[in-house]
């Protein structure tokens, strides 16, 4: 584990429940990252954690921000991150989310509505600017073909829409593609950015360099020792000629990638009390402290895997990423074990996030810790139902300084 359980156990004092962040974990992964990428900028998503300090851990090294709202625009600058490393990528923008991004990140339009709408606002402003699209390529990761999305422009409108080039004010110079999360096939994950940096290269060659080509993200984690795992030398291996190949062409376009789950995933755990054993029907239920209102994502998986009838249902990232995305651990190895269900303290039978697993026996005042609550966990749970109010998210920096 990442964090020493020292430190874990003298938190769990003070503290019913709570989140901790590693920022020697972070450290870790970027450094994965940085060795796989090497051709190419990270930025890190902002909104699968935009806790203060892990900001400041991940844009202290050096990577750039995607943002999904005006507010991370905003939390990146704070964070120090300059607008040109600052992509603010979303869809259905207000006229005031833009006006208030305009000189502090690159502004990405979701559609040719918005292209137009950024247009008009530069006009009325006597200013110009260039922006990016987001392009719904003809391809998926699994199909040659394309797929209808609520995301970006269809590849076939925008090239008949830079062909017709109708703006005054906004120029559109650079690209952003994100088609899918969580994706741990190496070989997948190559042939997706032979296929973009290749639809980069046809509108280059046909409207000018580009000034950046941002690939988004797919860059999977290993959710439990069972799942496959994501090989970076691999795709490191397969994509390092691809880059090289673009830039030879376009020296000046900048290559760029992006992850919020890899970056930082590992480096959380969720630490929720005891509060009480019961038996019902011959089942022992152990009752924790803020669990589906703090870290909904457990519950959620143990809701979805009960309605299908537990088969194993392909992931929806990011509220659901597989019926076994979390490892339950009760610290206290010296104990026997028994089978126990995991249930929260809201009032709704929905608040379980594991049944029936085989855990060393705890007792009311013992912690039970879940692993991969460094994304998409905090950041996605309903802190205010039953007014439980938010849990602490404490983090130890790389010598071990607690804040
Ligand atoms: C959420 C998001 C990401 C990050 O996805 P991860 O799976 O956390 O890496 C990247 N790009 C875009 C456009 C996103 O919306």
């Amino acid at each position: 584990m990442a964090i020493p359980f020292g430190i874990i156990e003298t938190l769990a004092k003070e503290h019913d429940s709570f989140y901790v962040y590693s920022e020697a974990e972070i450290e870790k992964s970027i450094s994965a990252l940085k060795r796989c990428f090497t051709g190419a900028d990270i930025l890190y998503s902002i909104k699968c954690n935009p806790n203060k300090n892990v900001l400041n851990a991940v844009f202290s090294r050096g990577l750039g921000a995607d943002a999904a709202s005006a507010a991370e625009v905003f939390a990146a600058r704070e964070a120090g991150v300059s607008p040109k490393d600052i992509f603010y990528s979303a869809p259905g923008k207000s006229d005031g989310d833009i006006i208030s991004t305009l000189h502090e990140c690159v502004l990405i339009a979701d559609s040719l509505d918005e292209v137009s709408r950024i247009d008009a606002l530069l006009q009325a402003r006597s200013e110009r600017m260039n922006i990016g699209l987001r392009i719904n390529p003809n391809f998926t990761f699994a199909s040659d073909n394309g797929a209808a999305s609520k995301f970006g422009t269809d590849e076939s409108d925008t090239i008949a829409f830079l062909r017709e080039n109708p703006c005054r004010n906004a120029r559109i110079s650079g690209i952003h593609i994100h088609l899918k999360s969580q994706e741990t096939d190496a070989e997948v994950l190559a042939r997706y950015y032979k296929n973009v940096l290749a639809l980069a290269r046809r509108i280059a060659d046909e409207f000018g360099p580009l000034e950046y080509v941002n690939m988004g993200s797919g860059i999977g984690v290993q959710y439990t020792d069972a799942a496959a795992s994501l090989d970076l030398d691999v795709l490191g291996a397969a994509t390092a000629g691809e880059y090289a190949a673009l830039n030879a062409r376009y020296p000046s376009t900048r290559l760029i990638i992006e992850t919020g789950r890899y970056a930082v995933c590992k480096s959380g755990i969720y630490i929720s009390r005891v509060m009480g054993r019961k038996m019902s029907h011959g089942k022992t239920y152990i009752i924790l402290k803020n669990t589906l209102n703090a870290f909904m994502r457990p519950a959620l998986a143990r809701m979805i895997f009960k309605y299908c009838n537990e088969c194993s249902p392909a992931g929806s990232e990011p509220l659901f990423s597989g019926a076994d995305a979390f490892e339950f651990i009760a610290p206290y190895p010296e104990r026997p074990c028994e089978t126990v269900t995991l249930a929260g303290n809201l009032c709704t039978a929905c608040d379980t996030m594991a049944e029936d697993i085989t855990l060393p026996r705890v007792e009311r005042g013992d912690i039970v810790l879940i692993t991969n609550a460094g994304s998409y966990a905090a950041a996605l749970s309903p802190m205010q139902f039953s007014s439980q109010g938010a849990v602490p998210e404490i983090f130890i920096t790389k010598d071990g300084k607690v804040i």
